[in-house]
Protein backbone atom coordinates (compact mmCIF):
# COMPACT_ATOMS: atom_id res chain seq x y z
CA UNK A 1 0.00 0.00 0.00
CA UNK A 2 0.94 3.54 -0.14
CA UNK A 3 0.20 6.87 1.41
CA UNK A 4 0.26 10.55 0.00
CA UNK A 5 -0.46 13.87 1.66
CA UNK A 6 -3.11 16.26 -0.03
CA UNK A 7 -0.39 17.45 -2.86
CA UNK A 8 1.45 14.83 -3.24
CA UNK A 9 4.89 15.62 -1.76
CA UNK A 10 5.08 13.43 1.29
CA UNK A 11 4.22 10.04 0.08
CA UNK A 12 5.42 6.74 1.94
CA UNK A 13 5.10 2.88 1.11
CA UNK A 14 3.23 0.86 3.70
CA UNK A 15 4.36 -2.88 3.77
CA UNK A 16 2.27 -4.27 5.74
CA UNK A 17 -1.28 -4.43 7.40
CA UNK A 18 -2.83 -2.33 9.98
CA UNK A 19 -3.18 -3.47 13.60
CA UNK A 20 -6.49 -1.87 13.85
CA UNK A 21 -8.63 0.64 11.80
CA UNK A 22 -11.29 2.53 13.87
CA UNK A 23 -12.90 6.39 14.19
CA UNK A 24 -11.49 9.13 16.38
CA UNK A 25 -14.37 11.42 18.00
CA UNK A 26 -11.91 13.65 20.27
CA UNK A 27 -11.48 16.70 20.20
CA UNK A 28 -7.75 16.67 19.68
CA UNK A 29 -8.55 15.31 16.32
CA UNK A 30 -11.23 17.06 15.57
CA UNK A 31 -9.03 20.58 15.68
CA UNK A 32 -6.27 18.83 13.92
CA UNK A 33 -7.75 17.76 10.95
CA UNK A 34 -10.92 20.76 10.85
CA UNK A 35 -13.49 17.60 10.57
CA UNK A 36 -16.33 16.08 13.01
CA UNK A 37 -14.28 12.75 13.18
CA UNK A 38 -11.23 10.94 11.86
CA UNK A 39 -10.68 7.78 10.63
CA UNK A 40 -6.93 6.29 12.04
CA UNK A 41 -4.94 2.62 10.78
CA UNK A 42 -2.71 2.26 12.89
CA UNK A 43 0.65 0.81 11.36
CA UNK A 44 4.35 -0.72 13.22
CA UNK A 45 7.10 2.05 12.21
CA UNK A 46 8.94 -0.79 10.79
CA UNK A 47 6.75 -0.87 8.48
CA UNK A 48 6.37 2.62 6.95
CA UNK A 49 8.82 3.96 4.91
CA UNK A 50 8.62 7.87 3.57
CA UNK A 51 9.52 8.20 0.30
CA UNK A 52 9.10 11.93 -0.45
CA UNK A 53 8.24 14.33 1.24
CA UNK A 54 8.67 16.23 4.19
CA UNK A 55 6.48 16.18 7.82
CA UNK A 56 6.17 19.00 9.85
CA UNK A 57 5.87 17.98 13.44
CA UNK A 58 3.56 19.94 16.40
CA UNK A 59 3.80 18.68 19.44
CA UNK A 60 0.52 19.73 20.91
CA UNK A 61 1.95 18.29 24.32
CA UNK A 62 5.66 16.62 25.47
CA UNK A 63 5.34 13.15 23.67
CA UNK A 64 2.43 13.57 21.39
CA UNK A 65 3.17 14.56 17.68
CA UNK A 66 0.74 15.41 14.73
CA UNK A 67 2.69 15.06 11.22
CA UNK A 68 1.37 17.43 8.50
CA UNK A 69 2.96 18.07 4.56
CA UNK A 70 5.27 20.67 5.41
CA UNK A 71 3.97 21.81 1.80
CA UNK A 72 0.04 21.27 1.44
CA UNK A 73 -0.36 21.55 5.25
CA UNK A 74 -2.95 18.38 5.50
CA UNK A 75 -2.79 16.05 8.39
CA UNK A 76 -1.34 13.17 7.54
CA UNK A 77 0.46 11.15 10.76
CA UNK A 78 -0.47 10.90 14.20
CA UNK A 79 2.11 9.54 17.30
CA UNK A 80 2.07 9.19 20.93
CA UNK A 81 4.87 8.61 22.80
CA UNK A 82 2.24 5.77 25.19
CA UNK A 83 2.88 3.79 21.81
CA UNK A 84 5.86 4.55 20.53
CA UNK A 85 6.04 1.66 17.87
CA UNK A 86 2.96 2.61 16.37
CA UNK A 87 2.11 5.46 13.91
CA UNK A 88 -1.36 6.49 13.33
CA UNK A 89 -2.04 7.26 9.49
CA UNK A 90 -4.72 9.25 8.83
CA UNK A 91 -7.03 6.07 7.13
CA UNK A 92 -7.79 8.54 3.59
CA UNK A 93 -4.20 9.21 3.07
CA UNK A 94 -3.35 5.34 2.08
CA UNK A 95 -4.61 5.12 -1.50
CA UNK A 96 -6.17 1.59 -0.55
CA UNK A 97 -8.55 3.27 2.23
CA UNK A 98 -11.47 1.78 0.34
CA UNK A 99 -9.96 -1.69 1.55
CA UNK A 100 -9.15 -0.86 4.68
CA UNK A 101 -12.51 -0.55 6.73
CA UNK A 102 -12.76 0.84 10.34
CA UNK A 103 -14.42 -1.39 13.04
CA UNK A 104 -14.83 0.51 16.14
CA UNK A 105 -14.97 4.28 17.69
CA UNK A 106 -12.51 5.52 19.80
CA UNK A 107 -13.60 8.78 22.36
CA UNK A 108 -16.93 8.29 21.40
CA UNK A 109 -18.30 10.32 24.94
CA UNK A 110 -16.74 13.33 22.76
CA UNK A 111 -18.79 12.49 19.85
CA UNK A 112 -20.37 15.91 18.34
CA UNK A 113 -23.87 15.92 19.63
CA UNK A 114 -25.28 16.37 15.67
CA UNK A 115 -23.41 13.77 13.93
CA UNK A 116 -25.81 10.54 14.27
CA UNK A 117 -23.61 7.28 13.69
CA UNK A 118 -25.73 4.35 12.46
CA UNK A 119 -23.32 1.50 12.61
CA UNK A 120 -23.18 -1.72 14.95
CA UNK A 121 -19.47 -1.47 15.57
CA UNK A 122 -18.17 -1.01 19.33
CA UNK A 123 -18.53 2.78 20.76
CA UNK A 124 -15.82 3.27 23.26
CA UNK A 125 -14.76 5.95 26.06
CA UNK A 126 -11.53 6.64 25.72
CA UNK A 127 -9.50 4.75 23.37
CA UNK A 128 -10.91 1.61 24.95
CA UNK A 129 -9.53 -1.67 24.15
CA UNK A 130 -8.58 -0.41 21.06
CA UNK A 131 -4.89 0.73 21.25
CA UNK A 132 -3.94 -2.55 23.36
CA UNK A 133 -4.84 -4.41 20.30
ZN1 LIG B 1 1.38 17.79 0.81
ZN1 LIG C 1 -8.53 11.52 18.46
Amino acid sequence: MQARCFCGDVRLVIAGSPDWVSYCHCKSCRKATGAPVTAYASFKNSLLSFESGKLNIYESSPGTKWGSCSKCHSPVSYQADKCPDDTHLHLITIDEYAELIPDSHVHFEEKVVWMNILDDHPKYQGSGPVLQE
